[in-house]
């Protein structure tokens, strides 16, 4: 038994989601069977073990459901970097381009110290836009970004390769 494959093939394909043509990832089996969740968290857990973290950071809405508990497991502080208008206190943005439009992350002033180490997590990258936007909340906070993660890769579209070429590492589990 392999578990990357137990997960890979976990992952629900839904055509035609949200819109003719696209196909949507869908994580929520992953996260239904104990065995699978368990499978998933400790493989990030053992990854960033040694890495002498101090916070991870989750990008809404995903991103938390992992994020939270991977930061739980490591013994470590979880962050929300949210859409916009949601967090209560002082926050940052910024904003990134969608295929029609635009859409924004946010986080709140105090969330990361200067030199903090950071594991940035979501569950899908795709254009790489929302990582990025997300990197660049916690570059201008000072934090020190370790690692962008995230459990699915869709390589075709580019976003991983645009991640490292900014000079952030990038992990993900299962491609697409
Ligand atoms: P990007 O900004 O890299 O183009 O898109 C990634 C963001 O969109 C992530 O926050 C992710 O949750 C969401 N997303 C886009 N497509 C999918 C998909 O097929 N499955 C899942 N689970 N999330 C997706």
């Amino acid at each position: 038994y392999n578990p990357v494959e137990m997960i890979g093939q976990s992952i629900r394909s839904i055509p035609d989601w949200p819109k003719q043509g696209v196909t949507f990832r869908d994580i929520t089996p992953v996260l239904q069977n104990p065995r699978t969740f368990r499978m998933l968290i400790d493989i990030f857990v053992a990854r960033y073990m040694q890495q002498q973290l101090d916070l991870v950071a989750g990008v809404d809405a995903r991103g938390f459901i992992i994020g939270s508990v991977i930061a739980y497991e490591l013994n470590l502080g979880f962050i929300p970097i949210r859409k916009k208008g949601k967090l209560p206190f002082e926050t940052v943005g910024e904003e990134y381009h969608l295929e029609y439009g635009q859409a924004s992350v946010e986080i709140h002033v105090d969330a990361v110290k200067e030199g903090q180490r950071v594991l940035l997590i979501d569950d899908l990258i795709a254009t790489g836009g929302t990582l990025l936007a997300a990197n660049r909340l916690l570059n201008r906070l000072g934090a020190n970004v370790v690692e962008a993660a995230s459990i699915i890769d869709l390589p075709d579209l580019g976003g991983s390769t645009l991640i490292k070429e900014t000079g952030l590492p990038v992990f993900s589990l299962y491609s697409f």
